[in-house]
């Protein structure tokens, strides 16, 4: 066990329950002494943002739609210039919005209300992204966490399933590798065990019946949990190779994750046991390398990554670049060998061994 470490509790107040949106989310824009809001949604959830605002439809100080991917510089320049005037900025939508939010608080400080209509966990960190031609830059101020996040399972069950489980299954990533992520602690590991639980219940009901709120509430739970587990203790191994796949192939996000994540898993296990049985305890499973397999087979996930178009000759591509940002602390230490291993088990998607 780990008896000396540091922790960042973020601040934050949360508000979670079915139907918390419509009724508290007035009282919380109150807690703010709100009075000129300015509303960011795209146009696809512009309605139901609005919807909620009801009860203080005449403190709506102006709306901003324009939300796209990975915020483009433009597009937060023109959800600043958007926010003049106004004393609080509320935010509906997945990260896309979420990250809009953000870079209006980044250079105005105004004080952001979230409500996450997805389970990418941005609305519980620090960490602000943009993008510029093509490049993406990111960073770390307090100012652009939300002072406040209203998480409302029922808001998320429009979300189709597809995005739903890719949100979900990389929710179970940051968990996972809260474990031996670089800021690792004890607190960020209770976090991301009990995280992990609930998306492992979560995830499989959702499959079973999309809009049931049953299965949308623990889903919602875990993707906080993933979250705080996430701004806590950082990304390592697993994170590094997804941003190095996804960036030299184009791969789809989240099966890439989906795919990688158990032969990561089954990669460290032998050198991070006490990890390795929380993570399987948390799965209700002896052998959490094959439950995690199994889940995202249950959830469409192909078997390997060349089934999501990466090609053979990949692996050596993105080999340097993986080595030169992974962690010098990872349990298992990563060689050009053992690494280029796992990236061709992945890539011929074979049960993922240690
Ligand atoms: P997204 O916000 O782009 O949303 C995906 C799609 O889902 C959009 O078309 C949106 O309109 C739709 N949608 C959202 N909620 C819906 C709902 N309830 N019903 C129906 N449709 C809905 O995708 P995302 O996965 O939420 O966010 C991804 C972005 O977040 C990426 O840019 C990623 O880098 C960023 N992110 C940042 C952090 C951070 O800490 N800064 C953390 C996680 C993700």
């Amino acid at each position: 066990m780990n008896t000396s470490f540091t922790y960042d509790g973020l601040p934050g107040h949360i508000v979670f329950g079915p139907g918390a949106a419509r009724r508290d989310l007035l009282s919380v824009i109150d807690t703010f002494h709100a009075h000129r809001v300015l509303v960011i949604a795209s146009d696809n959830e512009i309605a139901a943002a609005m919807t909620l605002c009801t009860p203080f439809s005449d403190r709506v100080h102006g709306t901003f739609t324009a939300v796209r991917p990975h915020v483009p510089v433009d597009v937060a320049e023109a959800a600043r210039a958007a926010a003049g005037g106004a004393d609080l900025v509320l935010s509906y939508g997945g990260g896309s919005t979420t990250g809009t939010a953000k870079a209006v608080a980044l250079t105005t400080g105004l004080p952001v209300v979230c409500i996450p209509t997805t389970y990418a966990g941005s609305e519980i960190t620090p960490v602000w992204g943009m993008t510029e031609g093509g490049r993406k830059t990111t960073g770390v101020d307090a100012r652009v966490l939300p002072k406040a996040v209203v998480y409302d399972p029922e808001l998320t069950s429009t979300l189709p399933l597809d995005l739903s489980v890719a949100s979900g299954l990389n929710a179970v990533a940051h968990c996972v590798e809260a474990f031996w992520a670089p800021r690792r602690n004890p607190i960020s590991s209770a976090i991301a065990e009990d995280g992990i639980r609930h998306l492992a219940i979560g995830l499989p009901a959702l499959a079973a019946e999309p809009t049931d709120i049953a299965a949308r509430t623990p889903l919602l739970l875990g993707a906080y949990l993933a979250g705080t587990a996430f701004a806590a203790a950082g990304s390592g191994l697993h994170h590094k190779i997804c941003h190095a796949l996804g960036g030299a192939f184009d791969l789809p996000h989240a099966q890439t994750h989906a795919i990688v994540l158990p032969h990561v898993l089954a990669f460290n296990a032998p050198s991070a046991p006490i990890a390795t049985e929380r993570i399987g305890r948390a799965l209700d499973h002896p052998d959490p390398v094959a439950a995690l397999s199994a889940m995202g087979q249950d959830l469409g996930i192909p078997a390997g990554l060349r089934d999501v178009g990466m090609p053979e000759d990949g692996i050596d591509v993105v080999l340097d670049d993986i080595l030169a940002i992974v962690p010098a602390d990872n349990p298992t230490p990563v060689s050009p060998d053992t690494l280029r291993e796992l990236l061709r088990a992945a890539w011929a998607g074979e049960t993922p061994r240690a």
